[in-house]
């Protein structure tokens, strides 16, 4: 259910659903959107507010989302339902790192408080995903712009040749590549940095990759749990036997991300737990 798309071909000109219904005249509101996915050719309408659902935009059957376009698949968060001017995405980004069963949530502006009561906090990776895909990056919450908190392929230009630090990913598996068991090299200085325990002689790796007009990121996720790592491969293979088909090819992480040493492009994190990771 996104919340915004373009006006026009060339992406410069966000529409808000929310705007568009209280300002919007009729033939704007009557118009063809562009979807928020810089290769995607869906073509969307604004579709109003409902008992059961908020304004927002909708792709035509007959002109559908391409299959690499997340929109068509994952379109399930209502905003309606969850709390997002008490989110906080660093207290978010600590949560997932530890134990805690929900994250610390900072309280809403002055006088706010009674329009968010039977709002939830937003919890699980999922929705913080689905909050972060329904905006436009450009738009900020709980202080932050979106496209500082997520990189995909809308924020991808920002991010090519430099991302660092916390941050959710979206990327796709490519081929059985994809999952790696890695012998753990003695000397290498990128385990050490990865803080892989040291006596692990194996660990397990996801490659991921991230393709915007010709341009790729790849993202290598390690994991210390193999555990974890089995039950992820599974999901996101489902039941297909040729290497190439996949039940989830989406995967979103939350980590924090370094460049592989040597590399363009090449980023890296530590998964610890499942908070971190899921895949649709
Ligand atoms: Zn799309």
């Amino acid at each position: 259910m996104p919340l915004s798309a373009y006006r026009d071909s060339d992406r410069t000109q966000t529409a808000f659903a929310k705007e568009l219904e209280l300002n919007g005249s009729p033939e704007e509101k009557a118009g063809r959107f562009y979807c928020q996915s810089p290769e995607c050719s869906a073509s969307m309408i604004f579709v109003v507010s409902s008992s059961s659902h908020c304004a927002h935009f909708r792709a035509l059957p007959s002109v559908p989302h391409t299959e690499n376009c997340v929109y068509g698949r994952f379109s399930e968060y209502d905003p309606n339902k969850f709390d997002e001017r008490s989110f906080d995405f660093k207290n978010f980004i600590q949560y997932l790192d530890q134990e805690q069963k929900t994250p610390n949530q900072q309280t809403a502006g002055c006088g706010s408080e009674g329009l968010n009561q039977n709002k939830k906090p937003l919890t699980t990776l999922h929705q913080v995903y689905g909050m972060l895909k329904n905006h436009d990056p450009k738009e900020r919450l709980g202080g932050q712009k979106v496209s500082s908190m997520l990189l995909d392929d809308r924020s991808f230009d920002e991010y090519y040749d430099h991302f660092y630090g916390s941050h959710i990913i979206e990327a796709k598996v490519i081929d059985r590549w994809s999952f790696a068991e890695e012998r753990t090299v003695p000397n290498g200085v990128q385990l050490n940095s990865l803080e892989i325990p040291e006596r692990q002689k194996y660990y397990s790796k996801l490659h991921l990759t991230l393709r915007v007009k010709g341009k790729a990121i790849i993202f290598s996720v390690c994991f210390k749990d193999a555990e974890l790592f089995e039950t992820l491969k599974n999901q996101i293979k489902g039941s297909n036997t040729d290497y190439k088909a996949f039940d989830k090819p989406f995967v979103v992480v939350a980590g924090n991300w370094k460049l592989v040493p040597g590399t363009h492009h090449h980023y890296t994190t530590v998964v610890k737990n499942k908070k971190q990771i899921f895949c649709f």
